[in-house]
């Protein structure tokens, strides 16, 4: 399924190809000081087909990282990637997939009740001009049409390719 370890980057040892977004993975799993530190891929999109305009981007940036808070006390950062397709969670503890998506879920559902952006102000944000609370509601509702349980499929090949079309990543994308 994947390839060999080439770099230093884990994200870059998956291929991005077989993966079928939305997805919660794990990405990394270090012991730092004694404690279990998990760093979660949650996929929002399918790489290289869609991507999240950035206005949209920083603020479920914005309503993910202050709202997942309220859920949890293992939070360490949840940040989005570079190429737009998603964010990197790291939690402290245990935690599995299952309870990331169970977290996310929570928090995007925060997402679609939130009347505007926390922290968006050139107070506290260094480019409080570009966000889009539509947007991000948007692409919250697209995350939150995967049912959890699916969250943890990451390959196209764990579905049915039936189940596929349902898939928000995969319409109207031929095998
Ligand atoms: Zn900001």
């Amino acid at each position: 399924m994947q390839t060999d370890p080439r770099f230093n980057v884990e994200s870059f040892n998956l291929d991005h190809t077989l993966v079928a977004a939305p997805y919660v993975r794990t990405a990394d799993v270090k012991e730092v000081g004694g404690e279990r530190i998990v760093k979660f891929d949650l996929r929002f999109t399918q790489p290289n087909e869609r991507f999240i305009p950035t206005d949209a981007l920083h603020s479920l940036e914005h309503l993910l990282a202050e709202n997942i808070r309220n859920h949890t006390d293992r939070v360490l950062d949840l940040s989005p990637m570079g190429c737009r397709t998603g964010f990197y969670l790291i939690m402290r503890g245990d935690a599995s997939p299952v309870e990331a998506a169970r977290l996310i879920h929570l928090a995007l559902g925060d997402v679609l009740e939130a009347t505007e952006v926390p922290g968006c102000s050139p107070v506290h944000c260094g480019n409080y001009r570009d966000h889009d609370l539509d947007g991000a509601k948007l692409w919250a509702r697209r995350f939150l049409s995967v049912k959890e349980e699916d969250l943890a499929k990451v390959f196209r090949d764990e579905y049915e390719e039936e189940e596929l079309d349902r898939i928000p990543g995969w319409t109207g994308f031929s095998r």
